[in-house]
């Protein structure tokens, strides 16, 4: 079986290094683990680095971890559904949202349930995911202040996942001015002003002021020690906690160039490849299905050809013997899939 080694202790180092240095202005950090569908034990191991609150994408994830034993503050990443708002109030203390029809399903849930639900409102800034346009944000913000089984627990931004657009001194100061100017028309207070994801990792440094906001919601930058608008290494950080090591199948000398009248392969398309001669081609027993294999790399001199739903092909330059073991370092959108199967084993080193 496959199996992804997790060094716990490389992310808790990531994580403890982000905390401090997002501290420095003033800034706390909401850890994301949804790349991880919210492992209990990387969850825990968070914890002890003294980041108190655990953010994931599914209410799932949520309740596995407490029903795990684990002990945070959870806040829900993805809107909620209309169909899912009491697991929502359930299991989440926070939740990110954008629909004032959404947001009073979860007051009504709250007030059957005897809680009261803490609610994020999502700016659009421009990345054209989620988000309220800013000129309706007044008359959103005026209906959930009605509401009894919710709290306003802040505003937020979430930049560079869809659109690709980068967290500016702009952006980051219009949400600040909204939080600054919203706290004073309502006279309310708004606990958490969150501006963004690992994206955000440029402007922090750059910033000379950081204005109100006081919160990001960092994932990638601590399981893979990236930052995600250019995937630059963060210094002193790891980027090889993850570790996928798979088998090899068949090894032998094949030609380059597949033989015969080329149509589609398994996923559709024709493919294209350049003749240079013979190779040694491996064949490594994971494939579509349970790893993204444009995401991954040999950590031996080896190329990823391509692959089909199980299999997957390299061109090695050296030869390698059919039962032995490849290591792969792995990208964010290999992490979730290899994370999500179940056909992959999970090891903590
Ligand atoms: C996934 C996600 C994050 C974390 O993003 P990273 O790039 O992994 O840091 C933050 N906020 C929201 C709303 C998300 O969906």
């Amino acid at each position: 079986m496959p199996r992804l080694e997790i060094d716990i202790n490389k992310i808790k180092h990531n994580a403890t290094t982000l905390k401090e240095l997002f501290a420095k202005k003033g800034i706390s950090v909401t850890a994301v683990i949804k790349g991880v569908i919210g492992s209990p034990e990387i969850a825990n191991a968070i914890l002890e680095c003294g980041i108190s609150t655990i953010a994931v994408s599914l209410v799932q994830n949520i309740k596995r971890m407490k029903e795990s034993g684990v002990k945070a503050k959870y806040l829900l990443t993805r809107l909620p559904m209309h169909t899912e708002v009491a697991d929502v109030v359930k299991y989440a203390d926070i939740s990110l949202n954008s629909e004032i029809s959404t947001i009073k399903l979860l007051s009504d849930s709250s007030l059957i349930q005897g809680k009261r639900h803490k609610v994020v409102l999502m700016l659009e800034l421009g990345d054209l995911r989620e988000g309220i346009l800013p000129e309706d944000i007044d008359s959103v913000i005026e209906q959930i202040i009605l509401l009894k089984g919710v709290e306003l627990h802040g505003i937020g931004a979430n930049l560079a996942c869809f659109g690709g657009v980068k967290p500016s001194e702009e952006n980051m100061i219009e949400l600040s001015q909204t939080a600054d100017r919203i706290q004073k028309k309502y006279n309310i207070k708004l606990q958490m002003i969150s501006g963004g994801n690992s994206a955000n990792y440029e402007w922090f440094l750059s910033t000379e002021n950081t204005g109100k906001i006081n919160n990001l919601r960092i994932g990638e930058a601590i399981l893979l020690g990236r930052e995600t608008l250019h995937r630059n290494k963060i210094p002193n950080l790891y980027t090889d906690a993850f570790t996928l090591i798979c088998e090899v199948i068949e090894s032998k000398i094949k030609p380059s160039l597949p033989y015969g009248e080329i149509c589609q392969n398994a996923f559709g398309d024709t493919p294209v490849y350049a003749d240079i001669g013979n190779i040694n081609r491996i064949i490594i027993g994971i494939g579509e299905q349970d790893v993204d294999t444009k995401a991954i790399t040999p950590r031996i001199t080896a190329k990823v050809i391509g692959a089909s739903s199980d299999h997957l092909i390299l061109h090695s330059k050296n030869h390698i013997e059919v039962g032995s073991e490849i290591e792969f370092d792995i990208n964010y959108s290999a992490l979730l899939r290899l994370s999500t199967s179940p056909y992959v084993k999970k090891v903590f080193i």
